[in-house]
Order: C-alpha cells, then sequence, then structure tokens
C-alpha cells in the first residue's frame, strides 16, 4: 500500500495535518489506534493561555512575542511568529468549512467558565461555551445552572456555590425529563453521548426548550451541562431559539466530550472526503529507518503488508495516548525509536503538588526547525513530529495544547506541500 503521506495518529494534529494534505489532492493516509484527548476537550482551544502578567494575558502577540524570545526550542519559536497568521487563517477556513461556529481570537484571550466555576485563558471557544472577555468578572448578574436530573458527569452545586462567592447571583436547578426515563435506570447509561442523540429528536427538544422557559425569566443566563452537539443546525442552534428571555451557554463535563468527539467526528469526515483514507482501530507498531529515511512502516491489522509513503507524521500524543511510553528511568517513542528530550532523574520529572508545573509534560520527540525528526542525533529526512508528541513545551503550564497541535499540523502540511 503506497501512498504520499501517512499519517500516525489520528487527534486533533493528525487530522488537521491529513485535511491540509488531502485538499492539496495528496494521497493521504491516517492511522488511529484510539481515543484522542478530543475525548476530553473542554469545548476551548488553548493559544497561549499562562502568562507572567495580567497585561500579557489578554495581549495574545506580546505573549508570544516573550515566549519564543525565551525558549527558542518551543515549536512556537521554529514556526516563526511571522507565519502564524496564515496558519490561523487556515484553520479558520476548516472550521467554517465543517459548519462549527467559535468565538474569540487570535489577539487576546477570552476566558471560558470551567465547571469548577473558575475562569481560565482560552483563544477560540466552540460558539456554545460560557465565556467572559475578562478574566476575573462574569458578563452576568443572574443565572441559572440547570442540570439534568441523573446526571452525575457535571458538578452543578459546586459551580453554583463558586459563581455565588464570585459575586453572582446563582441558583440550582434540577431538570425532570420524561425522554431521559430510556436511559435513566441505568447511571452508566446517563451519559453526555447518550443524552446528545436523544436531544436530536424535536419531542425530547421541545420538552427541554419547555422546561427552560419556565426557567428563563428574570435571568441574564441559563448555564447546561454540553449535551447537546453544537454544529450548525444541530439541536444546541435549534435550542437557542426556542428559548426566550435569556442567553443559553453550555459547560464541558466529564468526558466523553460531546464537543470534542462532534468536532472530531466532523474532521474525519472532512478528511474522507478530500479522498484520505482513513484507518482508525489500527496501530502502527513498527517503522523502518534505512540510511536516514522511513522506509514503510507496519500495522497490527495489515500484518506483513507493509505501508508505504513518500512522507510520514508522527502524531501519537503524549504519555496519554501512548505517543510516548515511560519506563522506570527512561522515556521513549515506540515506533520509530525517535530521539525523546527527558530529564535524566526519574526524581525530578513531577511534583507532588499537581497544581506546579510537572516537567515530564514537556518531554517529547526533538526535532530540527522544519520538526523533521531526530533519531541518534541525525535528521530522518522524511519524518515529522507535530502535535503533542514534540518536547520542548509544556500545554498545560503555557494553556498552549491546541496551538501548538494545530500549527504545527499546518505548518508540517504546507513544508511537504512546498507552499
Ligand atoms: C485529556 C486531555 C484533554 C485536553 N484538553 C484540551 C482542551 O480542552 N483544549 C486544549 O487546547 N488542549 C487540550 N489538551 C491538550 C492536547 O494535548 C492538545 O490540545 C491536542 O489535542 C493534542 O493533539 P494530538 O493530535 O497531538 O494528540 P492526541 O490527541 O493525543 O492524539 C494522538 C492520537 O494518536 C493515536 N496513536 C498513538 N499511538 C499510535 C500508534 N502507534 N498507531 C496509531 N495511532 C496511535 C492515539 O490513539 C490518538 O488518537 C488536552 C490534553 C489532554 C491529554
Amino acid at each position: 500500500m503506497r501512498f504520499d503521506t501517512i499519517i500516525i495518529g489520528g487527534g486533533l494534529a493528525g487530522l488537521i495535518c491529513g485535511i491540509r494534505l488531502a485538499g492539496h489532492n495528496q494521497r493521504c493516509a491516517i492511522v488511529s489506534s484510539g481515543r484522542s484527548s478530543m475525548y476530553s476537550f473542554s469545548g476551548s482551544f488553548d493559544l497561549l493561555g499562562n502568562v507572567s502578567n495580567e497585561e500579557s494575558l489578554y495581549s495574545l502577540s506580546d505573549s508570544l512575542l516573550q515566549l519564543v524570545n525565551e525558549n527558542k526550542k518551543h515549536p512556537y519559536s521554529k514556526i516563526g511568529l511571522s507565519r502564524f497568521e496564515t496558519l490561523i487563517g487556515e484553520f479558520h477556513t476548516i472550521l467554517n468549512r465543517l459548519g462549527i461556529p467559535t468565538k474569540g481570537n487570535a489577539r487576546e484571550n477570552h476566558f471560558r467558565l470551567t465547571p469548577m466555576g473558575t475562569l481560565r485563558p482560552a483563544w477560540l471557544s466552540a460558539d456554545c461555551v460560557a465565556a467572559s472577555p475578562l478574566a476575573d468578572q462574569l458578563p452576568w448578574k443572574k443565572v441559572a445552572v440547570c442540570n439534568l436530573q441523573g446526571f452525575m458527569d457535571f458538578p452543578h452545586q459546586l459551580l453554583a456555590k463558586q459563581l455565588l462567592s464570585s459575586g453572582v447571583d446563582a441558583t440550582i436547578h434540577s431538570l425532570d425529563l420524561r425522554f431521559l426515563d430510556a436511559i435513566g435506570q441505568n447511571s452508566t447509561e446517563m451519559r453526555s453521548v447518550s443524552i446528545a442523540r436523544l436531544l436530536e429528536k424535536q419531542e425530547n427538544l421541545e420538552e427541554l426548550a419547555n422546561a427552560l422557559n419556565r426557567i428563563a425569566k428574570g435571568h441574564d443566563a441559563l448555564l447546561l451541562p454540553a449535551v447537546l452537539y453544537s454544529a450548525e443546525g444541530k439541536a444546541f442552534e435549534k435550542l437557542r431559539n426556542m428559548v426566550l428571555d435569556t442567553e443559553l451557554f453550555m459547560l464541558p463535563t466529564m468526558p466523553p466530550s460531546v464537543i470534542g468527539l462532534e468536532i472530531e467526528s466532523a474532521l474525519i469526515a472532512e478528511f474522507k472526503r478530500l479522498g484520505g483514507a482513513f484507518f482508525g482501530g489500527d496501530s502502527v507498531l513498527k517503522g523502518e529507518i534505512q540510511s536516514d529515511k522511513v522506509h514503510h512502516i507496519n500495522t497490527a491489522n495489515h500484518g506483513d503488508i507493509a505501508m508505504l509513503a513518500d512522507n510520514y507524521v508522527l502524531a501519537t500524543g503524549s504519555f496519554f495516548n501512548k505517543g510516548l511510553v515511560a519506563t522506570h528511568n527512561s522515556v521513549y517513542e515506540p515506533v520509530f525509536g525517535c530521539d525523546v528530550a527527558y530529564l535524566p532523574n526519574r526524581e525530578d520529572w513531577y511534583t507532588n503538588n499537581l497544581f506546579e508545573r510537572q516537567e515530564y509534560l514537556g518531554f517529547g520527540v526533538e526535532t530540527t526547525t522544519d520538526f523533521k525528526t531526530l533519531s541518534g542525533g541525525k535528521p530522518v529526512e522524511n519524518l515529522y513530529a507535530i502535535g503533542a508528541v514534540l518536547s520542548d513545551y509544556n500545554p498545560v503550564e503555557e494553556g498552549s495544547g491546541a496551538g501548538v497541535a494545530l500549527l504545527t499540523a499546518l505548518c508540517v502540511a504546507n513544508h511537504i506541500l512546498k507552499l
């Protein structure tokens, strides 16, 4: 099986890279073994959220400049800030084509409301997500926190408590909805995705709208768990038109993330529409490097039948999705054995305080400035790395996860396309 480019990993990075390549008539394949980080997606894309002072929290361009000046090996430094506007424009074009409405822009962070009632910086949020333009203030005085009775994956009481303590008049409402009887007997079935499927039915949506309309009056906003599909023409948009007198927003739930899975499915469908071959549920077990080039890869499902391509893109994610593997005293990249940057002493990898900087999150595959991987210190000419598998950035500390995934994906695709 021969392709122009084979991408290993079908998370945000792999899919965006594949869409860009397939959109330019490349014969492109994505092999992806399992769930990506989109399964736990918050509904907001980060570019650079956590910065040293309050002023640069709002001004993304100042924060980015500071970051690339301080860390020359950061993926953003390798891309170069001068290319950001073009790459971000390419990402917006993809989102628009998929009918996924968003808010936010790359000039300034906005602040999404977390289910714990705190505000977190974000670059782009799905339009349905509850957010504020300010870091320390919500745009509403009186809100109703609405949960569906029996739904355990949304901490509505904690959210309301935190909102009250930050000066917002928050009331709690537990909605008793008949259509949930079908899944309500079994708490394992009462999950966000099952509810979203039920809410694609008009009569169920009307029942929810009626319940919300009984609460709406006098509230500036109603806050719901993210249990509705929110692309154009889907349930959330319809519900917004049916609920009168107030605004309606959703907040992330425990995984699975309905918004994340919806975006992921839309990206897979778009990749296939453009002629890409998507091998879901298959794992790349091994890649053969000969004379500084990948010759072929082997996957679990294809056994001895090798897959060949001119170029390969490693988009396998970090530890969470097995793109990196840690032993007791080392960290390695399991498919090609690429060079990995990590600290030699295990005691330095993490601190016990979950909220402090965790060094292991900055470990990853080392690359050249154009994201070619290194093996034995030498570039592998036709193997690129993108997204969370990369070294020299800390997605959690910086709040840069999706930004690095998206921009490195587009940067590498353009490099392969010689654009
Ligand atoms: C739980 C979690 C939640 C996050 N939420 C957010 C958020 O809300 N907003 C944000 O901005 N950032 C978030 N991030 C940061 C995240 O890292 C990036 O946003 C981005 O989604 C990473 O994408 P990726 O494609 O590089 O990797 P991943 O999403 O990890 O995808 C890697 C894919 O590769 C597959 N794979 C791995 N090994 C193989 C193999 N050998 N063969 C074939 N396939 C393989 C995996 O199964 C997976 O599907 C989150 C990260 C995590 C871990």
